[in-house]
């Protein structure tokens, strides 16, 4: 008989995992307080950006290999979807003005010291920038490109992954808020489960039951621009406005992110909104008649090491603390966290706590 598992929360981390473990020939049940299309959720609100080499700025090794190895799993898995959501993979582009050249030259340095050499990135020039971009200012003379970066659509792998469920049979239970106990049950008010194993990939939510767990407050702004073509994202490095702009189907593009140790899901603020759109206008004059089209705010998990914990109960794992990373490194994260359940094969002796 195969392996009964119930999954608390159906963000990136629970859709993945599902997904995963479906495919491991598991009986996959899925817990979510929220709508299908996954509003509510962290990942909801993401941008969707697959940048291990550019997270190097701030991220650490395990993040690194967690999101290269991610990089080759996204199309395993959305290859398998009836209707595969937005994904791309023509690498990103990070520039500097001229006056904040020191911190690029930090940034090169981390990822060469990581990768080796010039592995996965090259320098670029003013001519190689607008060979790449060309809407980008002119003035922006100096970037890196990262080749074998990436970025997906999290809202399209939201709805699409809602779909594959029901293809595939997974039982959802969305729009039900359940507890999970460490004898493996979930309970809801649909009844009590029982399952040999449950995992609660609750996010933010799971605060009470993981010491250290905190909220980080993340604001951006959706804007649709019909006359900027920009083929891959850009980040922007600045002191005080770091800023990345992710161009999306139907000509929308997002432009994000701040950083705030907050737990609140208020408004965007006024500074906020300033911040972000003015540095987005120096980066790409062309949305000067750009349309706000949404703003939004989500709290990102994250422990003190900004890394993933997974914490063992019985019959219950806890996994969370993907922070500003759970696209990026929610593939490989499942397969390491399945390969455990169904195997007893390899550890998790990296994520403890
Ligand atoms: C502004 C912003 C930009 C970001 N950009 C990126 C990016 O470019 N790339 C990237 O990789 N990451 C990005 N992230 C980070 C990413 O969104 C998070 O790391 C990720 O969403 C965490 O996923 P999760 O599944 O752990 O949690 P969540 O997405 O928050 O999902 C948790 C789910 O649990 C459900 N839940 C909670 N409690 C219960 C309960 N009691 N019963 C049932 N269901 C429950 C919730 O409804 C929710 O759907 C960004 C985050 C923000 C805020």
């Amino acid at each position: 008989m195969s392996i009964q598992i119930g999954i608390l929360g159906a963000g990136v981390l629970g859709r993945v995992l599902a997904l995963r473990l479906d495919s491991l020939g598991c009986n996959v049940t899925l817990f979510d307080e929220n709508r299908s299309d996954g509003a509510g959720s962290s990942s909801y609100v993401a941008a969707g950006m697959l940048a291990p080499y550019c997270e190097l700025e701030t991220a650490d090794n395990l993040i690194f290999d967690l999101g290269v190895a991610s990089l080759e799993l996204w199309p395993k898995i959305l290859q398998e979807f009836e209707t595969p959501p937005f994904f791309r993979r023509r690498g990103s582009l990070v520039v500097t003005h001229t006056e904040d050249l020191p911190d690029l030259e930090l940034l090169r340095k981390k990822v060469a010291k990581k990768v080796g050499g010039q592995n996965g990135f090259q320098d670029v020039s003013a001519v190689s920038i607008f060979a790449l971009e060309p809407e980008i200012d002119r003035k922006i003379s100096n970037g890196i490109f990262f080749k074998n970066e990436g970025h997906i659509s999290s809202r399209d792998f939201l709805v699409a992954s809602a779909v594959e469920f029901h293809r595939r049979k997974i039982q959802c239970f969305f729009e039900t808020c359940a507890t999970a106990s460490q004898s493996g049950k979930i309970s809801c008010s649909a009844g009590d489960f029982q399952f040999d194993h449950v995992i609660d990939c609750r996010g933010i939510r799971a605060r009470a039951d993981m010491t250290s767990l905190r909220a980080i407050r993340g604001e951006l702004i959706r804007v649709y621009a019909p006359d900027v073509h920009l083929g891959r994202p850009v980040r922007l490095i600045h002191p005080r406005y770091p800023l990345y702009i992710v161009p999306l189907p139907n000509k929308q593009f997002v432009i994000g992110a701040t950083q705030i140790e907050s737990d609140d899901l208020g408004p965007i603020t006024v500074q906020s909104t300033l911040e972000l759109l003015t540095a987005a206008f120096s980066v790409l004059p062309g949305f000067a008649e750009a349309r706000i089209a949404e703003t939004s705010v989500g709290l990102r998990p994250a422990f003190p090491t900004h890394s993933p914990r997974v914490q063992i109960r019985n019959r219950l794992l806890r996994v969370n603390g993907l922070y500003r990373h759970g696209f990026l490194i929610a593939p490989k994260l499942s397969e390491i966290i399945g390969d455990f359940i169904l195997n007893e094969k390899g550890s998790l002796n990296e994520f403890s706590d």
